[in-house]
This record gives structure tokens, C-alpha cells and sequence, in this order.
């Protein structure tokens, strides 16, 4: 349920009616906007008489919110949320280009890739240290040494970085990591979701192989229910019966999304297809789209890469998609 309140409510009336709310054994969250505030009542509202509520002074209007995720709905928050990231805004109109190489392979590797996005226009790093790949054979990562090369190439080029984190028990190691990815395997994690929810690491949260736009925001519902609500939600494609691409990319997720829910939502064009010829059209369409950021592999040597070189761009390809993408945001503003 949402209590809109009227223009002009002063803070100590609306604390007034928190206070109320609250003793009725419901958690009140509160969002500020230009215009409105809007308090979103999460707990057992069948109780709440909607009546006597809608009929205060300070309320303009109160309204069901039937969706099962509360925190993350743009009901609860009509304001786009900007998630800042080690200094770098996502969201509102703030655009991520999140670029980097699928793993952190060596110094020389992270390092050169790193100083090649950056002077593309890239604002954050990526780099996986832990892989959650689908064979127990496969390269799993550099794991925390790995870690430790990314923190290297964040001091050496001045850019946060985002990495994927598999199991909480690494969670120290990611002190100094600026957004925090959980990969589309565990998107439904919900114990590592809830733990996150714990800490004040802004997380970047993939969508599942298989999973709804509302499976999705549950699951950011888990991160923000626990009190981390820095989520940034990723589509990286679903899994269909299409096996030409690795996945099939899902745009229509970018604009049902922003309508669904007030996080912002980057896409991931190199996961979604597998294919580095696709992914520059994909990365195209996705900032047509309306996505507040995109998120692409870049090697310095993809047919030598460790893990996902077929999707991996080479920089200079890399510098082509920066530009034409910040051209294609130019046109839309
Ligand atoms: C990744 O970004 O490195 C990754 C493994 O992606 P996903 O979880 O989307 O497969
Ligand atoms: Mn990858």
C-alpha cells in the first residue's frame, strides 16, 4: 500500500503519520521526491483501515500496490534512483559504460585493457576474478589473486571496478571492490542475496538464465528488504529455443523495467549473444532502448582469452561502440 502525501506537508507531519503507521506493526519507507513524497507501507496491510488514511489532512491518495515486490517498485518510489558507484552515477540519466575483459588473466592483461577502455570513455572496470563456469574443467578464475590485479588496475587508472562475487565467505575481499555482481547463476541465491542486503556495496544483479522481469526484482526485493537499496539490475539475455546466439537478448526488459520499478537497469550485450560481431549492434540498441548502461567484454588478445574470447572486442573495436553509443544517447536526449 502507498500513502501519497499532499504538497506542502511539512516533515514533522509526515513523521507524525510514520509513527502511526509504524505502531500498527508496519515498516514504513519513505521517499522524497521533487513534487511528492510517498510513504510505501510494507507488512500486513489488511488491517489498515484505507478510508480513515486517505482521509488526513496531509494524504492525497492511497492506493494497493499488488505487486509482491514493494521496495523496488517505481509505486513506492516514482523517482528514478542513481546508484553511485565509487563516484561514477548509474541511473536517472547517468550513463555506465562497464567495460573490461571477462576474467583478470595477469597484471599486463588487466592493466593494458584497463588504460585501452578507459581512454575509450569506459567508466568502470570489469574484470571476473571468481567464474562460475559451467565445467568443473573450465578456467574458474584467478580467484582472490585475481582480485588483488583488479584492485591494481583500479589504482593504476582511477576507475571502480565491478566483479562478480560467488560465495559470501569472500566477502572481505571485496572491501575495496565498488560494485559487487552477482552473476545470472545466482540470481537466485537468496542467502548470498540477503547477506549482501546486509552490506552498503552497491550490487549490480544479473537476471537469471531462465527467469521473469518479476523473478528479477524479487530478487532485488531480497538485496533491498535486507537494507542495501543500491541495486542495479543487468539484462543479459534469456535463455529460448534459439541456440544461433548464446542467449537471446531481451530489450524490451530495459523499458518494462524502468516502468516496473525506479532501479536502473544496464544491459549486457556480449553474454547475451557470445558473438563479438553482435555485440556492438546489440550494444546500439540497448542505449536506443533507453538503458542507463551497458556492459561489454574487451580483450586485448580475444582468440588468446581464458574464458569468453569469441564474444570478447578488441579495444579499437571497443572504441567504436563507445562512440557511436554516446552519438545514439546524444540523439535520444
Ligand atoms: C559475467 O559477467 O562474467 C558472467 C558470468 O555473466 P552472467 O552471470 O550473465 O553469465
Ligand atoms: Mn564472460
Amino acid at each position: 500500500m502507498i500513502a501519497i502525501l499532499k504538497h506542502g506537508t511539512t516533515e514533522a507531519q509526515t513523521q507524525h503519520l510514520v509513527d502511526w503507521l509504524k505502531q500498527q506493526n508496519l515498516d514504513v519507507h519513505i521517499s522524497e521526491g521533487k513534487e511528492v513524497t510517498v510513504l510505501g507501507l510494507i507488512g500486513d496491510t489488511s488491517a489498515v483501515d484505507m478510508d480513515l488514511l486517505g482521509s488526513l489532512e496531509i494524504v492525497d491518495a492511497v492506493r494497493r500496490v499488488s505487486e509482491p515486490f514493494k521496495k523496488a517498485n517505481r509505486k513506492f518510489h516514482p523517482q528514478d534512483t542513481i546508484v553511485d558507484v565509487g563516484g561514477v552515477k548509474i541511473g536517472g540519466g547517468s550513463f555506465a559504460m562497464i567495460a573490461g575483459p571477462c576474467s583478470v588473466e595477469s597484471e599486463e592483461q588487466i592493466i593494458e585493457v584497463a588504460s585501452a577502455v578507459k581512454a575509450s570513455g569506459a567508466n568502470l572496470l570489469r574484470g571476473g576474478a571468481f567464474k562460475p563456469r559451467t565445467s568443473p574443467y573450465a578456467f574458474q578464475g584467478m580467484q582472490g589473486e585475481g582480485l588483488k590485479l583488479l584492485l591494481k588496475a583500479k589504482k593504476a587508472t582511477g576507475m571502480p571496478i565491478v566483479t562478480e562475487i560467488m560465495n559470501i565467505s569472500t566477502l572481505d575481499l571485496f572491501a575495496d571492490v565498488d560494485l559487487i555482481q552477482v552473476g545470472a547463476r545466482n540470481m537466485q541465491n537468496f542467502d548470498l542475496l540477503k547477506e549482501l542486503g546486509k552490506t552498503k556495496k552497491p550490487i549490480l544483479l544479473k537476471r537469471g538464465l531462465a527467469n521473469t522481469l518479476q523473478e528479477l526484482l524479487m530478487s532485488a526485493e531480497y538485496i533491498m528488504s535486507e537494507g542495501n537499496e543500491q541495486v542495479i539490475l543487468c539484462e543479459r539475455g534469456v535463455r529460448t529455443f534459439e541456440t544461433f546466439t548464446r542467449n537471446t537478448l531481451d530489450l524490451s526488459a530495459v523499458p518494462s523495467l524502468h516502468q516496473l520499478s525506479h532501479l536502473p537497469v544496464v544491459v549486457d550485450p556480449s553474454h547475451a549473444t557470445g558473438k563479438s560481431w553482435l555485440v556492438p549492434p546489440m550494444a546500439y540498441a540497448a542505449a536506443a532502448s533507453g538503458a542507463d548502461g551497458i556492459m561489454v567484454e574487451v580483450h586485448n588478445n580475444p582468440s588468446c582469452a581464458l574464458c569468453d574470447g569469441a564474444q570478447s572486442l578488441t579495444p579499437p573495436q571497443f572504441d567504436q561502440v563507445a562512440q557511436k553509443v554516446r552519438k545514439i544517447r546524444e540523439v535520444l536526449a
